[in-house]
């Protein structure tokens, strides 16, 4: 974080500050956590659901935090002898003090937000703009109300641009750390079924993408997906901001891909179409969905002045992010999709979609899908039928929702219990299919030939990390 005064974060946070007389004490860090906090931090107490930190005020003194950001309604505060600043709501402070933070430093903000692949275009939008200038971009996931601003206050004088990762599980949420950020440019990258429970539909989740428009200045650029079918409804939400739009299709979409190719290793090339030009792409992480991700990356960062050679060495720069359809070979004949990270019903197709892509015997280890509220049991049904008809060879599940795949799947479906029972299952189905490298040379296949394809995906509490593990045993 930039060097600020104490009385400064009192300022921005319109707190008091107690005593007065600390006021030019120097703050260079925050913290939240007191399992990470270092001596000097400026401790701001958090109130959770399921935690209170003004209990952990005294073991955040002793770790000699310089002062801290409670609340004025805690019982503490007449015996605390740091430096303190009141506030009435310290989830509330933090945002403030991240604007505060976020508005000192020119930094050029691109925001993203989307159900499925925020994580990935802020990782290729980043890798773009880092060709050109100091990037600050969200670390992992955390891009939540809390996530958002601790990000933000990150960004220091060197940094050039920043890149936000905006996720919601609840309406208000996305316009809030929106609010925060203020991007010059940000898009909505898709509307799926993803935290239903939290959102009441599909259309919910749509609206709670729009909320990133709302939350913009009116100078600000939007991207939108021209091939969601809310793109019309997210247009009409943005008044006088310029509206850009991003698509796979080669005759829509201001940004575009055209004659895009799959290569064996499941990774797209493509001709790039941009307002300024042309120019041939190679993507190094696999599924045709990164075609519209790395489109959208693109956009976004020649909307904050990226040029097509930045585009071009940014975007083949980029490589896998751990868990999101990661592929690697087992041995000579298993090929493995590990995409536990987390699964939702867009992501799923996707995955499907690469899957489908290969040629050999094709398996679906399939954990439930979280969030999806009364739904979930036609979500999960949808996804065996799309595996039907994208001629998956078996889908193994692996819990009480994902049996509702299984059995679309009729008779190439297999219904488990839980992950051991999968594995036993996967290991009996391929075993047959397995021969060794002898029996291969002498009936003619060569030694590499890949013949089985294995997807493993579910959402992030159905822990498919553990089939990962298993399969990558086995050899
Ligand atoms: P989260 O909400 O957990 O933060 P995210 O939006 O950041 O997720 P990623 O982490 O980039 O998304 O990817 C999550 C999953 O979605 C991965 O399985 C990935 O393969 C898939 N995915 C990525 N981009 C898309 C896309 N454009 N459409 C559908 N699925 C996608
Ligand atoms: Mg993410």
């Amino acid at each position: 974080m930039i060097e600020v005064s104490l009385d400064w974060v009192a300022k921005a946070v319109d707190g008091d500050l107690l005593p007065t007389s600390a006021k030019d004490l120097k703050i260079k860090q925050v913290s939240t956590d007191t399992r990470s906090i270092k001596a000097g931090d400026l401790f701001i107490a958090l109130i959770g659901d399921k935690f209170d930190a003004h209990d952990y005020l005294d073991k955040a003194i002793e770790q000699n935090v310089s002062a801290l950001i409670i609340s004025d309604k805690n019982e503490h505060v007449k015996g605390l002898q740091s430096p303190t600043i009141l506030v009435k709501d310290t989830r509330i402070a933090l945002g403030q003090l991240a604007t505060k933070v976020k508005q000192s430093c020119k930094v050029k903000t691109v925001g993203i937000t989307g159900s499925s692949g925020k994580t990935t275009v802020k990782e290729m939008t980043s890798s773009i703009l880092k060709t050109r200038g100091k990037v600050l971009a969200t670390k992992g996931n955390f891009n939540n109300d809390i996530g958002v601003p601790l990000t933000l206050l990150d960004i220091e004088a060197q940094h050039d641009y920043a890149v936000i990762e905006m996720g919601a599980n609840h309406q208000g949420e996305i316009e809030y750390t929106c609010n925060l950020a203020k991007p010059d440019v940000a898009a909505i990258i898709n509307a799926a079924p993803a935290h239903i429970e939290g959102f009441g539909s599909l259309f919910g989740v749509a609206r709670a993408k729009s909320e990133i428009i709302k939350g913009l200045d009116k100078n600000a650029v939007v991207i939108l997906n021209h091939d969601s079918s809310f793109f019309e409804f997210w247009q009409g939400k943005s008044s006088t901001q310029q509206i850009l739009s991003f698509s796979y299709d080669s005759d829509k979409g201001d940004f575009h891909a055209q004659k895009v190719s799959i290569n064996k290793e499941g990774c797209a090339e493509f001709e790039l179409v941009t307002p300024i030009g042309n120019t041939a792409i190679r993507l190094r992480v696999p599924g045709t969905h990164n075609v519209g991700n790395a489109v959208l990356a693109a956009a976004l960062s020649i909307s904050v002045g990226a040029n097509l050679a930045n585009v071009k060495e940014g975007l083949f720069a980029m490589q896998s992010v751990a868990g999101r359809l990661n592929v690697s070979m087992v041995n000579s004949q298993i090929k493995l999709l590990d995409d536990t990270y987390n699964a939702n019903v867009g992501s799923v197709k996707a995955a499907l979609d690469l899957l489908a892509s290969f040629d050999g015997f094709k398996v679906f280890v399939f954990g439930d899908m979280g969030e999806l509220g009364d739904q979930a049991p036609m979500y999960h049904e949808q996804i065996g039928e799309y595996a039907k008809q994208h001629q998956i060879d078996a889908l193994i599940s692996c819990g009480e929702l994902s049996a509702f795949a299984s059995s679309a799947m009729q008779n190439q479906g297999m219904a488990c219990q839980n992950v051991e029972e999968a594995l036993e299952a996967l290991i009996q189905l391929i075993s047959p299919l397995v021969i060794d490298s002898h029996q291969k040379i002498s009936s003619g296949l060569a030694a590499d030939d890949q013949s089985i394809i294995i997807l493993v995906k579910g959402s992030r509490g159905a822990r498919m990390e553990r089939v990962i593990d298993a399969i990558q045993a086995y050899d």
